[in-house]
């Protein structure tokens, strides 16, 4: 296969030459490879405008950098509505005005006129690429592949270029399947939230170009990534043909901390590894098309995953069902929250599968290393779990595996009760909490998570100085419960410990060696305070 470089491109959409000007400056200062002028968002455009564009931009740096010249049709989300004359003379000016490539819409070069006009710009001009584009703002293409043959047959010489909306993660695949499938220059990407990862892995698959946005203002398609993000969080500059993803697998994961996080790790080890985020809306039956899609696609070295909410329990499932291994005390919690592709040993069903759960680990690390104890020392400790959720059982399951006294207090009695008998546990209500009596309390309720941070699962009168609140919710990093707690004289245990415990715990299991926790305190710390 011929290994395409990929241009990592920024839009300038602009209203007026001036505005424009600033954008070039900003993209070019950004690390910008390649600039798109889309001129249909210039008021009252005229072809000398986009000439004088086109010169500025070229001036604009010390070393030019290539330019796409797009003047898109209203009908295929065009900013204004130009006719199509115009459109046809503003490509073939910039043409002769030497931009390095030009995009039309494939149907509108089925105009003989259009065609004829293009075409003899070009042989004016050899060293001006035409792309021949097509968008479906709705969803997946009918046949992509035979799209894609259809534009070449039309224009042999043409660029083509397939932009859809992915209405799911798996509507992806078909993409990723055609830039494998194809080769030379070629551009495909996908739209939406669903489709974000396409454009950040287009580099390790070949497509000619990806885009992205100044801001988040300055989109100019749905799910555009900012230069910022994709430079900084992604590392596009590190990425290739050989380089093993990994993400964050759930239905929230677009302001995951775990991207960030990872990927410092992997930066920081020098290893030819990239983490994204994967939003896999719906179920089990959603989630289980996506470790399909991503086992029988080897050539896309995915190696591993965190699991996040609602996906925890249908990741064990997936792999108890198709024969993968699964660990021990991760069986017993019911719920796994990483998974791992070994390559090097292929199954019926792809590469092999195993299931982890390092949220109990991360929960355990944390207890061991703020108390400065040891495992043993759980031993008869009494403690106090407030929840009855999926961070329960994982923190239930490691306490009464190191031999702790647990009584489960939770809002459904039911719940509590039922974990209760699984884990040979107390269960109580919240209401019994007045007599809370427990040297460890551990909160795995959600409250007094952002937004209701005013909100705690134990008055503070139940708070003993001889007590340990350790308090799961990390999002504030301080909650009011470990503010009161601190009031109280008692000792305190953040759930951002736990987050980063378990953090560095998946990076053991997805490399083999070791991160610094540190690195991934420090890089979560700085996003959120950037935000
Ligand atoms: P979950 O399965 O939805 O369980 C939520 C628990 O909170 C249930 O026991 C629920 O009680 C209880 N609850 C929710 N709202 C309540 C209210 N208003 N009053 C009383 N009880 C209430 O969620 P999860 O996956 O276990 O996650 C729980 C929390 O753990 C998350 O909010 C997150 O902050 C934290 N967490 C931390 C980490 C980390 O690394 N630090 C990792 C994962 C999660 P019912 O059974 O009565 O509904």
């Amino acid at each position: 296969m011929i290994v395409t470089m990929t241009y990592l491109t920024v839009p300038i959409a602009a209203a007026n030459a001036d505005e424009a000007k600033s954008q070039i400056k900003t993209a070019l200062t950004a690390g910008a490879e390649m600039l798109e002028l889309r001129t249909d968002y210039l008021e009252n455009l005229t072809v000398e405008m986009v000439v004088d564009l086109i010169a500025k931009a070229k001036s604009a740096y010390k070393k030019p950098i290539p330019i796409i010249v797009t003047c898109r049709d209203h009908a295929q989300g065009g900013a204004n509505e130009y006719p199509e004359n115009l459109r046809i003379e503003v490509l073939s000016a910039a043409i002769g005005a030497g931009a390095e490539f030009v995009d039309l819409e494939y149907e509108n070069f089925f105009s003989i006129a259009n065609q004829e006009k293009i075409r003899r710009a070009l042989s004016q001009n050899p060293k001006s690429r035409l792309i021949l584009s097509a968008h479906n703002f709705e969803g997946k293409f009918p046949n992509i592949t035979k799209l894609y043959r259809h534009i070449l047959t039309l224009y042999s010489a043409a660029i083509p270029k397939l932009v859809y909306t992915a209405n799911h993660i798996n509507d992806c695949f078909e993409a990723f399947d055609l830039l494998h499938q194809s080769s030379g220059e070629r551009i495909i990407l996908c739209m939406g939230r669903a489709g974000l990862i396409s454009r950040i892995i287009a580099k390790k698959l070949g497509s000619l170009v990806t885009f992205a946005s100044l801001d988040n203002e300055s989109a100019t398609a749905p799910g555009q990534i900012t230069i910022e993000q994709l430079k900084k969080t992604f590392s596009s500059d590190s990425i290739n043909s050989e380089t093993v993803l990994y993400g964050v697998l759930g239905s929230m994961v677009y302001n995951s901390a775990s991207p960030a996080a990872h990927n410092a790790c992997f930066a920081k080890a020098e290893l030819n590894k990239l983490y994204l985020p994967l939003l896999v809306e719906g179920g089990e039956n959603e989630f289980d098309e996506f470790m399909r899609n991503v086992r029988v696609r080897s050539w896309l070295n995915f190696a591993g995953f965190s699991v996040t909410i609602p996906h925890k329990a249908n990741a064990l499932n997936y792999v108890r069902q198709s024969g993968g291994v699964v660990e021990p005390l991760t069986e017993k919690i019911g719920a796994a929250n990483t998974l791992t592709l070994d390559t090097a040993q292929i199954t019926n069903s792809g590469p092999q599968i195993s299931a982890y759960n390092t949220d109990y680990i991360g929960a355990m690390d944390a207890i061991i290393s703020k108390l400065k104890i040891d495992k043993s020392d759980l031993k008869d400790l009494s403690v106090a779990v407030l929840g009855a959720g999926g961070v329960a059982r994982a923190i239930v399951a490691g306490l009464t595996d190191a031999g702790a006294k647990v009584c489960i207090y939770n809002r459904t009695v039911e719940k509590a009760e039922k974990l209760a008998e699984e884990f040979g546990c107390d269960f109580a209500g919240l209401k019994e909490l007045e007599s809370l009596d427990a040297k460890l309390v551990v909160n795995c309720t959600s409250i007094g998570m952002e937004p209701d941070v005013d909100a705690t699962p134990l008055p503070q009168e139940y708070i003993k100085k001889d007590m340990t609140i350790f308090d799961t919710v990390y999002n504030p990093f301080e909650t009011l419960l470990l503010k009161q707690a601190k009031e109280a004289g008692a000792k305190t245990i953040d759930g951002f410990t736990m987050f980063v415990e378990q953090a560095a715990e998946q990076f053991k299991l997805f490399t083999g060696s070791q991160t610094e926790p540190k690195l991934i305190e420090k890089t979560v710390i700085k996003q959120r305070s950037s935000k």
